[in-house]
């Protein structure tokens, strides 16, 4: 797997931004250790998804591009298949929750992909898709559990360790998994004495329950506003990877993710979204206790005019401290 990933980074090269990374002094004193964020939210269409969708679509053959391809997703992956698919001249149709976020559907349907809604409360995305799929011959690009769009996730990993070189940490939100599995994988390759860290929200903590115990666990729909992370489990490919290579996992309340929200926005002029703001909360919190060089993967950028602003509307003057 180590070796896709190195593939994908040859792939992405010259089309996927290499995305900055960023730290703050009075983060690093405040904490009493080095912090350093690999900022995705700078990625093409807002996150990291972009990488895994490229790395999928362009590894099909001639003959699965021109029949068109078919993803489900809460947003960014959404985001990333229709992008990509309009670079590559592929039809993409994507199965995307009636609640996602607005910035999400709108810029899905702006480059071009047919979009099909459905209600999250009482339909599953898998079987909307399968649905779909009866009778048609396009070439379904799940979000996280497929082994080239692990690979291309784990190019964030592999660019940052790149270019910070150790680590006594790296942190990196968990949804479906497929991230954490690349950045994991990349990660003990490469830094193998690097401590490797999952954070969920409390609310949506399928992953944590499922790397403690074993078993996959499931939560549907959980109502987090870290809606990159609303997966209801983990895959059957990006479990077992998780359980392998990921050190540990941590859990941070709402609260604690909109504090990191804020930080972003007030102190580092940054616009993340709760999902993207999963590891500095860990950090905030107190979930982690940091020590020594820490990396943490800033995931994406995507949240409505409205979301922000009641972030930063319920503003806690101590949060800036
Ligand atoms: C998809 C996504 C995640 C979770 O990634 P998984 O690979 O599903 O674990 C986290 N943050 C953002 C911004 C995302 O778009």
């Amino acid at each position: 797997m180590f070796n896709k990933i190195k593939q994908a980074a040859q792939r992405l090269e010259g089309v996927a931004h290499r995305t900055p990374v960023f730290s703050s002094q009075s983060l690093n004193e405040k904490l009493s250790a080095q912090i350093y964020f690999k900022c995705e939210n700078f990625q093409r269409v807002g996150a990291f998804k972009f990488r895994g969708a490229y790395n999928s679509i362009s590894s099909l053959s001639d003959e699965q591009r021109r029949q068109g391809v078919l993803a489900y997703s809460s947003g960014n992956h959404a985001q990333a298949i229709a992008c990509v698919g309009k670079l590559l001249g592929v039809d993409t149709t994507i199965v995307m929750p009636t609640d996602a976020p607005k910035i999400k559907l709108t810029a899905t349907r702006h480059y071009g992909a047919n979009v099909i809604e459905y209600d999250p409360q009482t339909q599953v995305r898998e079987d909307v898709a399968a649905e779909y799929l009866k009778g048609r011959s396009l070439t379904l690009i799940p979000p996280f559990d497929h082994d080239d769009v692990i690979a291309g996730q784990g190019t964030v990993a592999y660019e940052f360790i790149k270019e910070v070189g150790d680590m006594d940490y790296l942190l990196a939100p968990c949804g479906g998994g497929g991230l954490l599995s690349g950045t994991a994988i990349a990660s003990k390759n490469l830094i193998p004495d690097c401590k490797v860290y999952g954070i969920e929200p409390e609310l949506a903590d399928d992953a944590t329950l499922s790397f403690k115990t074993g078993i996959i666990h499931s939560k549907p729909n959980p109502p987090t506003i870290a809606d990159g992370t609303r997966t209801a489990s983990l895959g059957n490919l990006t479990f077992p990877l998780i359980r392998e290579y990921v050190d540990d996992m941590r859990t941070v309340s709402e609260e604690a993710i909109e504090e990191a929200v804020r930080f972003f926005f007030y102190r580092m002029k940054m616009v993340v979204e709760p999902s993207g703001a999963l590891g500095l909360a860990s950090l905030l919190s107190g979930r982690i206790k940091p020590r020594g060089k820490i990396g943490v993967i800033v995931s994406g950028g995507n949240i409505d005019g409205s979301g922000m602003s009641e972030i930063l509307l319920k503003e806690n003057f101590t949060d800036l401290d």
